[in-house]
């Protein structure tokens, strides 16, 4: 047997002092099955929430199952309890109290469930060319061209004049119909061809064609009518309801493995259900914690996290200011002494648009969850930029549980930029780190991660809360 050959002092000094980004295959190579069972999990939950709304409603189920009752402000509280607050059906604080002392602060992470889409205007119907639309806004960051000629599903509640709430739902059936957004076919094209893809589509072209049947012959605008006769048959509403509505138009159907061997999830909305769906399975793991542990699933964050249910809402303090009033503690020391994850997802590095991103420092799908010091765009703006103290804090508390993790900023230099919620939680006097998982053609009607990334997250988590 020929000896193997020992190291060079220059290799051996490399492994010393270099860093080098490892896969999962490197660092968890027991772990592929384990990640591929967790999968399965998450994608059931993307397909029940595809707006705040249904994810609400869905983590709640999921919370109540696991003995998790809803808080009401002033009650009695104690070590072990577990609760959630749903903020108006669209955000949601799931916590459980620890056996420290509050005051040593809450462990939170924070993701969010609303997903750039399609809302109907407050008078969305229309009709034109012997076809029925209704017209959108589009919430979010979206490039608009990827929104047509893709089938599309109506998500949202009707309230009618009288307060009855009506939940609509149409085109996630298999026998439901869909609605969408048209093209121009590539024959009588050239104009379009010749504009910049950013306004090759309009946001006054993406109406949702949504019918072509007349109510009879001799009505006028009989295609509208018909319509409006099929939602009144349906939900009781008539076309003044529309105003007190919430209807979103998101892309129908269900999430879907992506590759021969399995790896990777295409679906709408991993941003940021991808990092939502962790922080739920990993609070809802915990029996009883030592510290107190919250996982706030938060909306309004494509838009700016305003409102009362977007993470700028004082509902976020008033928890934290309550908990410490009832059990005598002081609010200030409480936040100040707590920690967050602000839990949102990072550009995965893709080699299609490899100009776009710096290698060295950007996300690599299946090398685990990107920790991003700071987000933002230009020269460091409007971020929350983590302290090296803390940065190594979470190292330590992700090492010691090995997770697979990688630090990972936005792109390259002024390509672009993009917060998330973690400077909204910190300026609360709470340190807070952006990590997350790598997502492929984010703000894509069909975004893609991959499966191992998505179960370190879950570790992480945990990791954290337990740390
Ligand atoms: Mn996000
Ligand atoms: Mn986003």
């Amino acid at each position: 047997m020929p000896k193997k050959k020992e190291k060079s002092q220059g290799e051996q000094l490399k492994e010393k002092l270099l860093y080098k980004k490892k896969s999962v295959f490197e660092k968890c190579e027991d772990e592929r099955q384990a990640e591929l069972d967790y999968a399965e999990g998450y994608k059931k939950f993307l397909n029940n929430a595809k707006t705040e709304r249904d994810a609400t409603k869905t983590a709640i189920a999921m919370a109540k199952e696991k003995g998790f009752t809803e808080y009401k402000f002033g009650q009695k509280v104690k070590a072990g309890d577990k609760f959630y607050y749903n903020n108006r059906g669209k955000s949601l604080y799931l916590f459980i109290i620890g056996k420290e002392n509050l005051e040593a602060g809450i462990a939170i992470t924070a993701a969010h469930i609303d997903s750039p889409r399609l809302d109907l205007k407050a008078n969305p119907v229309y009709e034109a060319g012997g076809m029925a639309f209704m017209k959108t806004h589009y919430y979010g960051g979206i490039k608009k061209y990827q929104w047509t000629a893709i089938p599309l599903a109506l998500h949202g509640k009707v309230v009618l004049a009288d307060g009855t709430e009506k939940d609509v739902l149409i085109g996630e059936d298999e026998g439901d119909p869909v609605f969408y957004v048209n093209d121009i076919l590539p024959h009588l094209g050239r104009d379009q061809a010749a504009k910049p893809l950013g306004s090759a589509i309009e946001g006054e072209q993406l109406n949702l064609l949504s019918g072509s049947i007349p109510f009879d012959k001799e009505t006028s605008e009989g295609i509208k009518l018909n319509l409006l006769r099929l939602l009144n048959e349906k939900y009781g509403m008539t076309e003044v309801d529309f105003q007190s509505s919430e209807l979103c138009a998101v892309p129908a159907g269900k999430a879907r493995d992506v590759g021969l061997d399995r790896s990777m999830i295409m679906a709408y909305g991993h941003d940021d259900k991808v990092c939502a769906y962790p922080e739920i399975t990993g609070i809802l793991s915990l029996e009883a914690p030592e510290k107190t542990v919250m996982s706030i699933i938060a909306d309004k964050e494509e838009t700016g996290s305003d409102g009362a249910t977007g993470m700028k809402t004082s509902a976020f303090c008033d928890i934290i200011s309550d908990l410490a009033k009832t059990l005598g503690k002081n609010e200030r020391k409480v936040r100040a002494n707590s920690l967050c994850i602000s839990a949102d997802v990072a550009a995965a590095y893709d080699p299609n648009f490899a100009y776009a991103y710096e290698l060295n420092n950007s996300a690599l799908i299946n090398c685990g969850i990107a920790l991003c010091k700071y987000t933002g765009g230009g020269g460091k703006s409007s971020t929350n930029d983590a302290s090296a103290e803390y940065v190594a804090r979470i190292r330590r508390i992700f090492d010691s549980a090995n997770v697979v993790w990688q630090s990972a900023e936005l792109g390259k230099v002024d390509q672009g930029g993009g917060g998330t919620v973690a400077k909204f939680i910190s300026e609360k006097n709470i340190d807070t780190v952006d990590v997350g998982v790598p997502v492929i053609s984010m703000h894509a009607p069909y975004e893609v991660i991959a499966k191992a990334d998505l179960y370190n997250m879950h570790k992480a988590v945990v990791a954290f809360y337990t740390a």
